[in-house]
């Protein structure tokens, strides 16, 4: 399960690891730290990218379970 998220400084999108939700990152190119929403918080500009592996389970730390 990955995550598309669009830097709010630069404005390219990077693909996440799901570990990254209702986290801060450092954008690669811009250096700006941005917020990775919870999964279930997820505005517009990020999607969320359901593989089909099964059901994947999301706990308040933003950590997953497959
Ligand atoms: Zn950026």
């Amino acid at each position: 399960m990955q995550i598309i998220a669009k830097c709010p400084g630069c404005g390219n999108r990077w693909l996440l690891d799901a570990w990254a939700a209702d986290r801060r990152i450092k954008c690669p190119k811009c250096h700006r730290l941005f917020k990775i929403p919870k999964l279930d918080e997820v505005p517009k500009a990020t999607k969320v990218i359901r593989q089909a592996k099964g059901p994947v389970y999301v706990d308040q730390t933003g950590k997953t379970y497959g």
